[in-house]
C-alpha cells in the first residue's frame, strides 16, 4: 500500500494500474540497446569498485590523471608508440618479415601483432586491466580498441583526452615489459 497525502492509500489494484500507465506503448531497439548499455555499465562500475585488488589503484587515480604533463609521452614511449601505429615494430609478427628465420609467436603461442600485444596477449592483462580503467575513466568509453590507444588523425574521437590515454599507454608500454630491450638500446 502505498501512502498519499492526508492518510489516503492506494491500493495494490490502483498501483498496478498506474505502473501500466507509465509503461511504454512499444519499447524501441534503441531503448534495449541502451538498457544494455546502462547494465553493462552499471555491473561493470560495481565489479570495479567492490574489487579490492583495483582499491589502491582506484583512491590515487584521479590525482594521477589530473597530473599528467602536457611532454608526456617521453621520448621513448614516442618512438614505440610511432612504430606500433606504422606496424614496423619490435614485434614478433613483424620482425619475422623482416628475417624468414624467426619465429612470428608471442611467448603466449599466438601470434605476436600489434592488436596481439595491445588488446589480447595474456600475459599482460593486469597491465591491460589498468590501463583500460583509467582510459574509462577518462573517456566513460568502456571499449578499448587500437584507435583508442593510437588514434591521432583528425577523425581521432579522443582528440581532447589523447595526451592523458597516450600516457596511460605509456605506463602499459613500461608494466608489461615486452620493450625492455628496446629501452636499453635507447639508453646506450
Ligand atoms: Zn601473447
Amino acid at each position: 500500500m502505498l501512502m498519499m497525502g492526508r492518510g489516503h492509500y492506494l491500493s495494490l489494484e490502483q498501483i498496478v494500474e498506474a505502473e501500466k500507465i507509465e509503461e511504454p506503448s512499444e519499447v524501441t531497439r534503441q531503448d534495449i540497446k541502451r538498457a544494455a548499455r546502462e547494465s553493462v555499465l552499471r555491473k561493470w562500475q560495481n565489479q570495479w569498485e567492490s574489487s579490492q585488488r583495483g582499491r589502491n589503484y582506484y583512491n590515487y587515480h584521479q590525482n594521477v590523471c589530473q597530473k599528467i604533463p602536457k611532454d608526456l609521452p617521453s621520448k621513448w614511449s614516442f618512438s614505440i608508440t610511432t612504430s606500433l601505429r606504422t606496424g614496423y615494430c619490435d614485434l614478433n609478427d613483424y620482425k619475422s618479415k623482416i628475417i624468414p628465420s624467426s619465429d612470428k609467436n608471442c611467448s603466449c603461442g599466438e601470434p605476436e601483432t600489434v592488436e596481439h600485444y595491445l588488446l589480447h596477449c595474456s600475459n599482460y592483462e593486469e597491465a591491460r586491466e589498468r590501463m583500460r580503467t583509467s582510459i574509462y575513466f577518462i573517456t566513460g568509453n568502456i571499449h578499448m580498441d587500437l584507435d583508442t590507444l593510437l588514434g591521432i588523425d583528425e577523425e581521432d574521437i579522443n582528440r581532447d583526452n589523447r595526451n592523458e590515454i597516450l600516457c596511460h599507454l605509456e605506463n602499459y608500454l613500461t608494466e608489461s615489459g615486452r620493450f625492455k630491450n628496446t629501452i636499453q638500446q635507447k639508453t646506450l
